[in-house]
């Protein structure tokens, strides 16, 4: 059996597009800012910028919950604050072992973060590997002092060590960072993969394209910037979109109604019986219905775009598009939505595997669920678009009433009968 499953966020379709856009302006500006000689008092600034922004980050992220982001800015402060101070001096020339082995453990410790899982700061886990990337450099450095001044006399050893300081070396563990961060993208969409990904490159430029003391820490700025623009576009998603289905959400749908203006055509959208379907199949699986009419709907043709209106029921805005063409996209829609089923885990299966499962019956089970939905237009009797979505919304009740599964169109009797839809058996409204 085809096992369907719907995944909130792959539906949110250009999920980190604000941090991939910003983000990849901020480090071009960066590099190109560190090729020309800032003026003293904003070059003494931008040293130091990604510090303060470091610091900023993680009591954002103690109040968001969000531990990966307290670290990788963690990593990126850290790092200025080496490459301003410890290593200023051998900046530019990556003979240095320090430096490289800096530049190692940036890529090394963000193609980690990238796979964590987020966790409250105060988790031990955050606290383990918070203090991990904070010890880890001191730590590491002071080792190779010692080994170096043990092995100064010893060759092989000493040759293995400069295997440390290969350009290649680091490259390729930015690249393995790189990779993973554009795994972890693919599984979760996340804004803040997107932003790993533009810190990986500022902290590539910074340790190896040779922009000196100036350049590194523009740089570093860059990449926390592009953290906090992550953080930004995921509080506006978290407000605009919904959770479950990943379609904008009533606040979204409540803005895009006051900017409304102009001609425009409004559905109103809702699963029928759902709530037997909830009793039937288990509101897990009622959560997967949603996901898949929200899948359908985000695909709405016909210039129009879904919102969950809230519970099941869902609104489609259609901005200078007539009622005709709108019913033709919503008939789509509904027809669609009939004709994909999708597969369930059937509720008779225990939810906990038995010690000797029985073989018997099926272990998902197919099933299909219909829509109804209302439109109205803008006209004179309806000049604004609350009282379209009313009109909508009066129209989706008939369409109820008329035996669901149907499309209501309000003032359009003629065209019903014409085209030879479900909704033509409904009565006259
Ligand atoms: P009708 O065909 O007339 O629309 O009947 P209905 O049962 O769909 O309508 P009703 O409004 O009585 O029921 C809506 C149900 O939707 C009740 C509620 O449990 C369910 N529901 C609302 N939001 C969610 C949700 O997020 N997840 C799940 N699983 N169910 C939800
Ligand atoms: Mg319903
Ligand atoms: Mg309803």
């Amino acid at each position: 059996v085809h096992c369907s499953t719907y995944n909130a966020s792959a539906m949110m379709r250009g999920a980190g597009s604000i941090t991939f856009v910003s983000g990849g302006v901020l480090v071009l500006v960066a590099w190109a800012l560190a090729a020309t000689a800032l003026p003293t008092p904003y070059s003494a600034l931008t040293s130091v910028l990604a510090e303060p922004l470091g610091l900023l980050l993680v009591v954002l992220a103690w109040r968001f919950r969000r531990s990966r982001l307290a670290i990788a800015a963690t990593v990126v402060g850290i790092a200025n604050l080496l490459l301003r101070g410890l290593f200023v001096q051998q900046l530019g020339q990556t003979t240095s072992i320090e430096l490289s082995l800096l530049a190692f453990l940036f890529a090394f410790n963000l193609g980690v973060v990238v796979l964590l899982r987020d966790h409250p700061l105060a988790h031990p886990r955050t606290l383990v590997h918070a203090t991990a990337v904070t010890v880890q450099l001191p730590i590491a450095a002071g080792l190779l002092h010692v080994v170096g001044q043990a092995t100064s006399a010893s060759a092989p050893l000493s040759s293995w060590l400069r295997l440390l300081e290969s350009r290649d070396l680091i490259l390729l563990m930015f690249l393995i960072a790189a990779v993973f961060a554009a795994l972890a993208f693919a599984a979760r969409r996340g804004t803040f993969e997107v932003a790993v990904a533009w810190v990986l490159v500022a902290g590539a430029l910074a340790f190896l394209g040779g922009r000196g003391v100036t350049g590194a820490p523009l740089l570093m700025a860059a990449a926390q910037l592009t953290l906090l623009f992550a953080l930004v576009e995921d509080s506006y998603r978290l407000a605009y979109h919904d959770g479950l289905t990943g379609l904008p959400g009533r606040r979204a749908f409540d803005e895009a109604m006051r900017l409304l203006d102009g001609d425009h055509t409004i559905a109103m959208v809702d699963i029928d019986h759902f709530k037997r379907f909830n009793d039937r199949h288990g509101h897990e699986a009622g959560d997967q219905a949603l996901r898949m009419v929200a899948d359908e709907l985000s695909r709405v043709g016909g210039g129009g775009r879904a919102y969950r209106y809230g519970g099941e029921e869902f609104a489609v805005l259609f901005p200078g598009v007539s009622i005709a063409d709108a019913r033709d996209a919503i008939e789509q829609l509904r027809a669609a939505v009939a004709k994909r089923g999708f597969s369930i885990r059937s509720p008779k299966r225990p939810r906990k595997k038995p010690e000797r499962p029985i073989r018997s019956g099926k272990p998902v089970q197919r099933v299909t669920l219909t829509i109804s939905a209302g439109l109205a237009e803008r006209t004179l009797k309806n000049p604004d678009s609350g009282a379209v979505l009313r009109a909508a919304d009066a129209a989706l009740y008939r369409a109820k009433r008329a035996g669901r599964n149907r499309v209501l169109a309000q003032g359009l009797r003629a065209r019903r009968r014409r085209t030879a839809t479900r909704g033509s058996n409904a009565p006259k409204v």
